[in-house]
């Protein structure tokens, strides 16, 4: 099933430079970018994105780094791309992240780990309109 799925290269990972380098890794994966815009995202609104891990001990510190320097969002559609993107992503913590994945090339820590991805349909459906509200998206297939 064609799926959309909201994807972020992380401040971390626009510090490092390497936006393209993810960016052809959704490509070649065939996650077709159909939104993008580069953003520092404030406070407040790395505190709504994350509003599921408002009790979570390190959530001060999660949307303190998220808007610590630009973002890069990014709506991609493909094939079962929900999980197509966590697959590609690897696991949360870079240490523990399969060979290869962008976490594990890419990330730094447990918080500074390059890049979300959309982990249902219902926080996609939300993320999607969180960033990209009221637009009507064409599609990159
Ligand atoms: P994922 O991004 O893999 O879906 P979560 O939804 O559990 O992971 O967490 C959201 C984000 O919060 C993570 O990507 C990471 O940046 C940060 N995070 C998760 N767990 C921790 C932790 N134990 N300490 C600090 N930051 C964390
Ligand atoms: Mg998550």
């Amino acid at each position: 099933m064609v799926e959309r799925t909201l994807a972020i290269i992380k401040p971390d990972a626009v510090k490092k430079q390497v936006v393209g380098d993810v960016i052809q890794r959704y490509e070649t994966a065939g996650l077709h970018p159909i939104a993008m815009k580069m953003m520092s995202l404030s406070k407040p609104i790395a505190e709504g994105f994350y509003a599921v891990h408002s009790e979570r001990p390190f959530f001060h510190e999660l949307t303190a780094f998220m808007s610590s320097g630009p973002s890069v969002v990014i709506v991609l559609e493909g094939e079962n791309a929900i999980q197509a993107n966590r697959d590609l992503m690897g696991a949360t913590d870079p240490q523990k992240a399969e060979p290869g994945t962008i976490r594990a090339v890419h990330g730094a820590s447990i918080e500074a780990n390059a890049v979300h991805g959309s982990d249902s349909p219902e926080t996609a459906r939300f993320e999607i309109g969180y960033f990209f509200p009221g637009m009507d998206l064409q599609s990159g297939c």
